[in-house]
C-alpha cells in the first residue's frame, strides 16, 4: 500500500495523508461500477433527479468545511473557496433538471414511427487537476451521473481532500454506492487505467495538454469518448477606446485568481500603442494592491502556489535579468509564495508563448485591430480571452475573430454554470457545462417501429 502527504501549501506542513489507488483496486472499482450503474440507469428520471437534488442540499449543508478544507489543501482564498463550493452545488442542481429532460427526437418518417434514445455510455472516468479541485470535478460528475452514467473519480496527487470528501457527502445523501466513487491515486496508474480499461467508456479530462494528447490517443485505442479540457495562454486586448482605468484595475483579477494557476488567466495582457504608457501607469497600483497572504482571512485576494515543485517552475519563467516592471509583494515566513509580476518581454519570449501557471503576466503593445487579433491568435491554445472596447461593432467582430472557446467583452468572467465551456486548438476537445453537456455522456439510438398499413375495407 502507498501513502502519500498532503501539504499545506500556505505553511508547508503536513496536512494529511492519503493512501493511493493501485490498479488491481481500479479494477475492482470498475467491475462494480458496472453494475451499479445498470440499476442506476434504470431508476426512473424523475428518481434520478431527486437523488441529484439531495446530494446538491448536502452539499450546501457542507460549504463551510469544503471551503475549509479547500483553503487548507489549496491555498484557495476562503472567498473564492466559499464560491467554489457553493458552485458546486449549483452545477448539481442545475444537471438535476437533466433526467427529466433528456427526452430524444420523433422523426417523422415513412412507414412507422422514428424515436430516437439518449442512452448512458456506462461507466465515466473523471481526472481532475489540482488548481479548481472540486468545482472541475463537478462539471464532470454532475451531467455524467444525470444522463444515467456511473462516475470514477480520479483527483490530483496534491489536492485530493475536497474530492474524497464529496464522494462521502454522496454516501450521505442516498446516492447507490459505486455509482460515484473516488479513486485518489497517481495518474500513472489509476488515470492510465481508467484510459486502458474497456469498460471505461469515456475519459473526462482536465489537466495540461500534453498528459491530454496522451489520454487521447491510449483512448483511441478503445475508441473510447473524450472530453478534454487543457492548457491556455488567454489574451486581455486593451483597446483605446475602452474605459482603461477600469481596464487596468480590473487586468490583475484577470491573471493573478488563483495566483494565476488558472487554464482561463488573461496571461498576455495586449494594449493599443497610443495608450499603452498610460495603461502601465495604471496597472502598477492595481497590481501592487492584489492583497497577497494568509488564505484563511477574508480580505485576502491571493494566496500561494500549489506546491514547491510548482513554485520551482512558475520562477524559472522569471530569472534574474527577466524584464519585470513591477511586482507585488509577498508575505514572509513559510509557504510557497510568488508576487504577482508584470513583464514586458519581446513577442517571441517563452514567457509570452508558454503557459506559466503562476502569477505572472506579460504585456506586449499592438498596432490596430488586425494586430491585436493576429497576436491574440498567435498560439497553440484557445480558451479563453477578454476585449475591452466601448465600440460595439469593434467588440463584436474582435469576439468573432479570436480562436477561443470563451471570452468576455469588459469583462472577465469565463465560468458559469448555464453557459457552454472549453476550448479552441490545443486547449481542448468538447465542451463542458450549459445546457447541452449531458448529451456529451450519451450515446444517440435511433428506433424505427413500423406501422402496418390499414387494410383496405378494415372498417
Ligand atoms: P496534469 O496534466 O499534470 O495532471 C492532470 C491530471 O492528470 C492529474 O490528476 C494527474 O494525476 C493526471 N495524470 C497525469 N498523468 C496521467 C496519465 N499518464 N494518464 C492519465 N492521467 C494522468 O495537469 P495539472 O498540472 O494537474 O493541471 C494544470 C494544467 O491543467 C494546466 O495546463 C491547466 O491549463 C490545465 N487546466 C485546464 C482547464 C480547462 O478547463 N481547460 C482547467 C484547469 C486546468
Amino acid at each position: 500500500m502507498t501513502i502519500s502527504d498532503v501539504i499545506n501549501p500556505a505553511t508547508e506542513e503536513l496536512l494529511s495523508t492519503v493512501e493511493q489507488t493501485e490498479e488491481a483496486a481500479v479494477d475492482d472499482a470498475v467491475e462494480r461500477a458496472v453494475a451499479a450503474q445498470r440499476k442506476w440507469a434504470r431508476r426512473t428520471p424523475a428518481d434520478r433527479a431527486t437523488a441529484l437534488r439531495a446530494f446538491a442540499t448536502v452539499v450546501d449543508a457542507h460549504i463551510e468545511e469544503l471551503a475549509a478544507l479547500e483553503v487548507a489543501n489549496s491555498g484557495h482564498p476562503i472567498g473564492n473557496a466559499r464560491w467554489e463550493a457553493g458552485h458546486v452545488r449549483d452545477v448539481l442542481h442545475y444537471y438535476s433538471a437533466t433526467p427529466e429532460r433528456l427526452s430524444g427526437k420523433q422523426i417523422p418518417v415513412a412507414g412507422g414511427w422514428n424515436v430516437t434514445f439518449n442512452e448512458p455510455l456506462g461507466v465515466v472516468g473523471v481526472i481532475t487537476p489540482w488548481n479548481f479541485p472540486m468545482t472541475i470535478a463537478s462539471w464532470g460528475f454532475a451531467p455524467a451521473l444525470a444522463a444515467g452514467n456511473a462516475v470514477l473519480i480520479k483527483p490530483a496527487e496534491w489536492t485530493p481532500l475536497t474530492t474524497i470528501r464529496l464522494g462521502e457527502l454522496a454516501i450521505e445523501a442516498g446516492l447507490p454506492a459505486d455509482v460515484f466513487c473516488v479513486l485518489p491515486g497517481k495518474g500513472s496508474v489509476v488515470g492510465e487505467r481508467f484510459v486502458s480499461h474497456p469498460e471505461v467508456r469515456k475519459i473526462v479530462f482536465t489537466g495540461s495538454t500534453d498528459v491530454g494528447k496522451r489520454v487521447m490517443s491510449g483512448a483511441a485505442a478503445h475508441v473510447k469518448r473524450v472530453t478534454l479540457e487543457l492548457g491556455g495562454k488567454s489574451a486581455n486586448i486593451i483597446f483605446d477606446d475602452c474605459d482603461l482605468e477600469r481596464a487596468a484595475a480590473t487586468a490583475p483579477y484577470g491573471v493573478f485568481d488563483n495566483a494565476g494557476q488558472d487554464c482561463c488567466a488573461r496571461s498576455r495582457i495586449l494594449v493599443q500603442r497610443n495608450v499603452y504608457d498610460r495603461f502601465m501607469e495604471l496597472l502598477e497600483p492595481a497590481v501592487k494592491g492584489v492583497v497577497v497572504g494568509d488564505p484563511s482571512a477574508i480580505e485576502t485576494e491571493m494566496g500561494p502556489l500549489v506546491s514547491k515543485a510548482h513554485w520551482n517552475s512558475v520562477s524559472e519563467f522569471v530569472p534574474d535579468h527577466a524584464p519585470i516592471a513591477f511586482q507585488g509583494s509577498v508575505p514572509a515566513g513559510s509557504g510557497y509564495w510568488f508576487p504577482p509580476t508584470v513583464l514586458t518581454p519581446q513577442r517571441d519570449d517563452r514567457t509570452v508563448t508558454e503557459e506559466i501557471f503562476g502569477p505572472v503576466v506579460t504585456v506586449l503593445p499592438f498596432d490596430d485591430e488586425a494586430d491585436a487579433i493576429a497576436l491574440a491568435n498567435d498560439t497553440v491554445y484557445g480558451l479563453s480571452g477578454s476585449i475591452w472596447t466601448d465600440n460595439l461593432s469593434r467588440a463584436l467582430r474582435v469576439s468573432r475573430a479570436v480562436e477561443a472557446g470563451n471570452l468576455s467583452v469588459n469583462s472577465h468572467s469565463s465560468v458559469r454554470y448555464n453557459t457552454p465551456f472549453g476550448g479552441f486548438k490545443q486547449s481542448g476537445l468538447g465542451r463542458e457545462l450549459g445546457p447541452d453537456a449531458a448529451l456529451s455522456f450519451t450515446e444517440t439510438k435511433n428506433v424505427f417501429i413500423a406501422v402496418q398499413p390499414e387494410q383496405e375495407g378494415a372498417h
